[in-house]
């Protein structure tokens, strides 16, 4: 389930929860959606709000693409290079900091709150998670990928 903020054309705010993306566009282009103020169906979603465009710093999903073959001609050289120069950026980021793995979520709010002395530290947290911290004020950041070498 997700929930959209939507507005009609006549400017009333309301929002209302939707199995998906594509059950929002199916539901609203049958006009089904109706604004309960003025019961008109001319029903858009409203444009994000600044506070939840501060969550765009968190990437959403992971593209990923499954090549019918088992060949590397996805990848120039330019792309290759691409992949080092993000290899790199993630050993900078990462150098001088702790690898918590999945103790991220925990360790970081208990820094940002003084529960514990404020160390660098990386590690993993669900896009939920994420999402979170940077509501509670916590100062993160996305981190580029590790490739896995071995593809
Ligand atoms: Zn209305």
């Amino acid at each position: 389930m997700i929930r959209y903020a939507l507005i009609c054309d006549n400017d009333h705010e309301f929002e209302s929860w939707f199995k998906d993306s594509a059950g929002f566009d199916a539901l609203n282009s049958k006009k089904l959606i109706e604004c309960p103020a003025c019961n008109s169906t001319k029903i858009s979603k409203q444009i994000m709000s600044p506070k939840v465009q501060r969550t765009d710093l968190v990437p959403a999903e992971q593209e990923w693409i499954a090549p019918a073959s088992q060949s590397s001609e996805l990848l120039s050289p330019e792309d290759l290079e691409m992949r080092q120069k993000l290899a790199e950026i993630r050993q900078r980021m990462t150098e001088d900091s702790e690898d918590v793995g999945s103790r991220f979520t925990e360790e970081a709010r208990k820094m940002h709150f003084g529960d514990i002395e404020q160390l660098p530290i990386y590690g993993r947290a669900s896009l939920e998670e994420a999402r979170e911290l940077i509501e509670d004020g916590v100062g993160i950041l996305p981190i580029p990928p590790a490739f896995d070498e071995r593809n």
